[in-house]
Protein backbone atom coordinates (compact mmCIF):
# COMPACT_ATOMS: atom_id res chain seq x y z
CA UNK A 1 0.00 0.00 0.00
CA UNK A 2 1.41 4.06 -0.63
CA UNK A 3 1.52 6.01 2.02
CA UNK A 4 0.25 8.98 1.74
CA UNK A 5 1.02 12.92 3.14
CA UNK A 6 -1.87 15.45 3.70
CA UNK A 7 -0.35 19.23 2.48
CA UNK A 8 -2.42 22.15 2.74
CA UNK A 9 -5.66 20.11 2.23
CA UNK A 10 -4.80 17.48 -0.41
CA UNK A 11 -4.01 14.28 0.38
CA UNK A 12 -1.05 13.45 -2.05
CA UNK A 13 1.01 10.20 -2.63
CA UNK A 14 4.02 10.23 0.03
CA UNK A 15 7.02 10.01 -2.59
CA UNK A 16 5.29 13.46 -4.28
CA UNK A 17 4.42 15.37 -1.30
CA UNK A 18 6.04 18.80 -1.16
CA UNK A 19 6.79 21.83 -0.14
CA UNK A 20 7.70 25.62 -1.87
CA UNK A 21 11.11 26.41 -1.16
CA UNK A 22 10.68 29.51 0.20
CA UNK A 23 8.03 27.79 3.20
CA UNK A 24 9.62 29.69 5.80
CA UNK A 25 9.75 26.54 7.83
CA UNK A 26 12.07 24.80 5.39
CA UNK A 27 14.50 28.40 4.95
CA UNK A 28 13.89 29.74 8.96
CA UNK A 29 12.93 26.64 10.74
CA UNK A 30 9.71 29.03 11.27
CA UNK A 31 6.92 26.71 12.76
CA UNK A 32 6.17 24.45 14.66
CA UNK A 33 5.14 20.27 15.10
CA UNK A 34 3.01 17.68 16.95
CA UNK A 35 3.70 14.00 17.47
CA UNK A 36 1.25 12.06 18.96
CA UNK A 37 1.22 7.88 19.47
CA UNK A 38 -1.09 5.37 17.58
CA UNK A 39 -2.10 3.11 19.43
CA UNK A 40 -4.60 0.67 18.13
CA UNK A 41 -5.57 2.87 15.43
CA UNK A 42 -6.40 5.38 18.13
CA UNK A 43 -4.81 8.96 19.11
CA UNK A 44 -3.02 9.23 22.47
CA UNK A 45 -3.49 12.07 24.86
CA UNK A 46 -4.65 14.11 21.20
CA UNK A 47 -6.27 16.89 23.46
CA UNK A 48 -3.18 17.54 25.70
CA UNK A 49 -1.22 17.06 22.34
CA UNK A 50 -3.71 20.02 20.29
CA UNK A 51 -3.40 22.09 23.38
CA UNK A 52 0.16 22.22 23.05
CA UNK A 53 0.05 22.97 19.53
CA UNK A 54 -2.14 25.69 19.90
CA UNK A 55 -0.05 26.94 22.64
CA UNK A 56 3.13 26.84 20.75
CA UNK A 57 1.56 28.75 17.73
CA UNK A 58 -0.20 31.55 19.84
CA UNK A 59 3.69 31.70 21.20
CA UNK A 60 5.23 32.38 18.05
CA UNK A 61 1.99 34.19 16.51
CA UNK A 62 1.41 31.85 13.87
CA UNK A 63 -2.38 31.63 12.94
CA UNK A 64 -4.19 28.47 13.43
CA UNK A 65 -5.37 27.36 9.62
CA UNK A 66 -8.06 25.21 10.78
CA UNK A 67 -10.56 24.61 13.50
CA UNK A 68 -9.54 22.06 15.97
CA UNK A 69 -12.35 19.56 14.90
CA UNK A 70 -10.89 19.69 11.37
CA UNK A 71 -7.69 19.04 12.39
CA UNK A 72 -8.76 16.00 14.07
CA UNK A 73 -10.66 14.93 11.42
CA UNK A 74 -8.10 15.19 9.21
CA UNK A 75 -5.32 13.44 11.25
CA UNK A 76 -7.72 10.75 11.67
CA UNK A 77 -7.78 10.48 8.00
CA UNK A 78 -4.37 10.40 7.53
CA UNK A 79 -3.88 7.91 9.73
CA UNK A 80 -6.75 5.72 8.13
CA UNK A 81 -5.56 6.72 4.29
CA UNK A 82 -1.98 4.39 5.92
CA UNK A 83 -3.38 1.96 7.53
CA UNK A 84 -1.67 3.16 10.67
CA UNK A 85 -2.53 0.73 13.57
CA UNK A 86 0.56 1.74 15.56
CA UNK A 87 2.77 4.19 14.83
CA UNK A 88 2.58 7.77 14.95
CA UNK A 89 1.08 10.67 12.96
CA UNK A 90 3.29 13.86 12.61
CA UNK A 91 1.32 17.44 12.37
CA UNK A 92 3.72 20.62 11.47
CA UNK A 93 2.61 23.74 10.61
CA UNK A 94 4.84 26.58 9.25
CA UNK A 95 4.56 30.65 8.87
CA UNK A 96 3.27 30.40 5.21
CA UNK A 97 5.48 30.76 1.97
CA UNK A 98 7.36 34.15 0.89
CA UNK A 99 10.32 35.55 -0.52
CA UNK A 100 12.75 35.03 2.02
CA UNK A 101 13.47 38.22 4.11
CA UNK A 102 13.15 37.97 8.24
CA UNK A 103 10.11 39.85 9.56
CA UNK A 104 6.57 37.92 8.66
CA UNK A 105 5.21 37.98 5.84
CA UNK A 106 2.05 40.88 5.59
CA UNK A 107 -0.20 37.96 4.63
CA UNK A 108 0.96 35.21 5.80
CA UNK A 109 -0.72 31.68 5.21
CA UNK A 110 -0.01 28.77 7.39
CA UNK A 111 0.90 25.51 5.70
CA UNK A 112 0.32 22.05 7.25
CA UNK A 113 1.81 19.10 6.41
CA UNK A 114 0.70 15.62 8.39
CA UNK A 115 2.30 12.61 7.71
CA UNK A 116 1.42 9.22 9.90
CA UNK A 117 3.52 6.06 9.56
CA UNK A 118 3.85 2.76 11.69
CA UNK A 119 6.27 2.25 13.97
CA UNK A 120 7.45 -1.35 15.14
CA UNK A 121 7.42 -2.26 18.70
CA UNK A 122 9.76 -1.09 20.77
CA UNK A 123 12.62 -4.35 21.94
CA UNK A 124 11.71 -5.63 24.62
CA UNK A 125 15.17 -4.81 25.36
CA UNK A 126 14.85 -1.69 26.24
CA UNK A 127 12.27 -2.22 28.68
CA UNK A 128 14.05 -5.19 30.08
CA UNK A 129 17.48 -3.74 30.42
CA UNK A 130 17.58 -0.01 30.11
CA UNK A 131 18.91 2.26 27.87
CA UNK A 132 21.95 4.63 28.56
CA UNK A 133 21.85 8.28 28.68
CA UNK A 134 25.27 10.41 27.71
CA UNK A 135 25.24 13.69 29.48
CA UNK A 136 25.89 16.67 26.79
CA UNK A 137 25.97 20.53 27.36
CA UNK A 138 22.63 22.40 26.86
CA UNK A 139 23.40 24.68 23.77
CA UNK A 140 19.36 25.53 22.56
CA UNK A 141 17.80 29.24 22.81
CA UNK A 142 15.90 29.74 25.70
CA UNK A 143 11.88 29.10 25.02
CA UNK A 144 12.35 25.15 25.13
CA UNK A 145 8.80 25.02 25.97
CA UNK A 146 7.93 25.87 22.42
CA UNK A 147 7.44 22.67 19.96
CA UNK A 148 9.30 24.22 16.99
CA UNK A 149 10.78 22.36 14.11
CA UNK A 150 14.17 24.48 14.79
CA UNK A 151 15.43 21.27 16.10
CA UNK A 152 19.16 21.29 15.31
CA UNK A 153 21.08 21.18 18.86
CA UNK A 154 18.40 18.27 19.45
CA UNK A 155 19.95 16.54 16.09
CA UNK A 156 23.31 17.23 17.28
CA UNK A 157 23.28 15.87 20.67
CA UNK A 158 20.80 12.84 19.39
CA UNK A 159 23.58 11.79 17.19
CA UNK A 160 26.48 12.23 19.54
CA UNK A 161 24.41 10.31 21.89
CA UNK A 162 24.08 7.56 18.80
CA UNK A 163 28.10 7.60 18.64
CA UNK A 164 28.65 7.13 21.84
CA UNK A 165 26.85 3.73 21.85
CA UNK A 166 23.70 5.55 24.17
CA UNK A 167 19.97 6.04 23.40
CA UNK A 168 19.55 9.14 24.46
CA UNK A 169 21.83 12.76 25.04
CA UNK A 170 20.69 14.28 28.65
CA UNK A 171 21.52 17.72 28.21
CA UNK A 172 23.01 19.89 31.16
CA UNK A 173 22.61 23.60 31.66
CA UNK A 174 25.23 26.09 32.67
CA UNK A 175 24.70 25.00 36.33
CA UNK A 176 25.14 21.20 35.95
CA UNK A 177 21.78 20.76 36.12
CA UNK A 178 19.76 18.43 33.88
CA UNK A 179 17.04 19.80 31.65
CA UNK A 180 16.07 17.03 29.50
CA UNK A 181 17.06 14.51 26.78
CA UNK A 182 17.16 14.99 22.84
CA UNK A 183 14.15 13.90 22.29
CA UNK A 184 12.61 13.21 25.92
CA UNK A 185 11.83 14.40 29.51
CA UNK A 186 14.06 13.54 32.01
CA UNK A 187 13.73 11.82 35.53
CA UNK A 188 15.26 10.34 38.89
CA UNK A 189 14.02 8.32 41.46
CA UNK A 190 16.23 9.47 45.01
CA UNK A 191 17.36 7.09 47.39
CA UNK A 192 14.26 7.95 49.54
CA UNK A 193 11.86 7.06 46.68
CA UNK A 194 10.81 10.66 45.82
CA UNK A 195 10.23 10.78 41.66
CA UNK A 196 12.09 13.74 40.47
CA UNK A 197 11.82 15.82 37.18
CA UNK A 198 12.16 19.12 36.10
CA UNK A 199 9.14 21.48 36.73
CA UNK A 200 7.77 22.91 33.21
CA UNK A 201 9.26 26.10 32.50
CA UNK A 202 11.02 27.36 29.57
CA UNK A 203 13.93 25.28 29.73
CA UNK A 204 12.53 22.27 28.47
CA UNK A 205 9.00 21.21 26.71
CA UNK A 206 6.24 19.86 29.21
CA UNK A 207 6.37 16.86 27.50
CA UNK A 208 2.39 15.19 26.90
CA UNK A 209 3.88 12.31 28.43
CA UNK A 210 5.69 13.72 31.57
CA UNK A 211 2.17 15.24 32.06
CA UNK A 212 0.47 11.59 32.01
CA UNK A 213 3.13 10.12 34.11
CA UNK A 214 2.65 13.11 36.73
CA UNK A 215 -1.08 12.53 36.78
CA UNK A 216 -0.21 8.73 36.76
CA UNK A 217 2.31 8.89 40.38
CA UNK A 218 -0.29 10.68 42.07
CA UNK A 219 -2.73 8.33 41.27
CA UNK A 220 -0.73 6.12 42.74
CA UNK A 221 -0.01 7.86 46.11
CA UNK A 222 4.18 8.34 44.71
CA UNK A 223 5.92 10.98 46.34
CA UNK A 224 6.89 13.86 43.49
CA UNK A 225 9.03 16.91 43.01
CA UNK A 226 8.99 19.14 40.07
CA UNK A 227 12.67 20.52 40.50
CA UNK A 228 16.26 20.15 38.98
CA UNK A 229 18.67 17.74 39.57
CA UNK A 230 22.32 17.70 38.87
CA UNK A 231 23.98 15.15 36.97
CA UNK A 232 25.69 13.73 40.09
CA UNK A 233 22.36 13.36 41.77
CA UNK A 234 21.04 11.40 38.97
CA UNK A 235 24.32 9.39 39.01
CA UNK A 236 23.60 8.26 42.47
CA UNK A 237 20.09 7.79 42.09
CA UNK A 238 18.14 4.82 42.80
CA UNK A 239 16.88 4.61 39.29
CA UNK A 240 16.30 7.45 36.24
CA UNK A 241 14.44 7.01 33.36
CA UNK A 242 13.17 8.95 30.40
CA UNK A 243 9.37 9.71 28.93
CA UNK A 244 7.82 10.49 25.59
CA UNK A 245 5.39 10.32 22.91
CA UNK A 246 7.76 7.12 21.22
CA UNK A 247 9.48 5.68 24.11
CA UNK A 248 6.52 5.98 26.59
CA UNK A 249 8.60 5.17 29.78
CA UNK A 250 11.87 3.60 29.98
CA UNK A 251 14.47 2.98 32.50
CA UNK A 252 18.11 5.18 32.24
CA UNK A 253 20.26 2.02 33.75
CA UNK A 254 23.29 3.95 33.18
CA UNK A 255 24.66 7.81 32.50
CA UNK A 256 27.82 8.19 31.37
CA UNK A 257 29.93 5.57 32.75
CA UNK A 258 27.80 5.46 35.86
CA UNK A 259 25.84 2.43 36.16
CA UNK A 260 22.38 3.70 38.19
CA UNK A 261 22.24 1.36 41.42
CA UNK A 262 22.52 -2.21 40.34
CA UNK A 263 21.82 -1.48 36.98
CA UNK A 264 18.86 -3.23 36.40
CA UNK A 265 15.49 -0.94 36.04
CA UNK A 266 14.00 0.12 39.17
CA UNK A 267 10.95 -0.70 40.36
CA UNK A 268 9.33 2.29 40.64
CA UNK A 269 9.90 3.10 37.09
CA UNK A 270 8.53 -0.67 35.53
CA UNK A 271 5.31 0.11 37.53
CA UNK A 272 5.10 3.60 35.87
CA UNK A 273 5.99 2.19 32.70
CA UNK A 274 3.41 -0.51 33.14
CA UNK A 275 0.68 2.02 34.44
CA UNK A 276 1.88 4.32 30.83
CA UNK A 277 0.74 1.20 28.67
CA UNK A 278 -2.50 0.54 30.80
CA UNK A 279 -3.18 4.28 30.14
CA UNK A 280 -2.88 4.11 26.46
CA UNK A 281 -4.83 0.89 26.46
CA UNK A 282 -7.62 2.44 28.35
CA UNK A 283 -8.03 5.09 25.99
CA UNK A 284 -8.44 3.07 22.81
CA UNK A 285 -10.85 1.06 24.47
CA UNK A 286 -12.44 4.11 25.69
CA UNK A 287 -12.79 5.12 22.13
CA UNK A 288 -14.08 1.71 20.55
CA UNK A 289 -16.69 1.80 23.23
CA UNK A 290 -17.90 5.68 22.26
CA UNK A 291 -17.71 4.57 18.59
CA UNK A 292 -19.70 1.30 19.45
N1 LIG B 1 11.57 17.06 25.27
C1 LIG B 1 11.88 17.23 23.98
C2 LIG B 1 12.99 18.17 23.62
C3 LIG B 1 11.16 16.55 22.98
O1 LIG B 1 11.45 16.74 21.68
C4 LIG B 1 10.14 15.64 23.36
C5 LIG B 1 9.39 14.86 22.34
N2 LIG B 1 8.69 15.64 21.46
C6 LIG B 1 9.86 15.49 24.73
C7 LIG B 1 10.59 16.21 25.66
C8 LIG B 1 8.77 14.57 25.19
O2 LIG B 1 7.52 15.12 24.90
P1 LIG B 1 6.24 14.20 24.65
O3 LIG B 1 6.06 13.38 25.89
O4 LIG B 1 5.14 15.16 24.44
O5 LIG B 1 6.55 13.35 23.46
Amino acid sequence: MSRIAYVNGRYVPHKQAAVHIEDRGYQFADGVYEVCAVWNGHIIDEGPHLDRLERSLRELRIGMPMSRQALSLVMREVIHRNAVDTGIIYVQMTRGVAPRDHPFPAIPETQVVMTSRRIRPQPAKFGEDGVKALTLPDIRWERCDIKSVSLLPNVLAKQAAREAGAYEAWLVDDDGLVTEGSSTNAWIVTRDAKLVTRSASHAILNGITRLAVIELARGEGLQLEERPFSVAEAKGAREAFITSTTSFVLPVTQIDDQVIANGKPGSLTLKLRQRYMAHMGDQTRAEAAESA
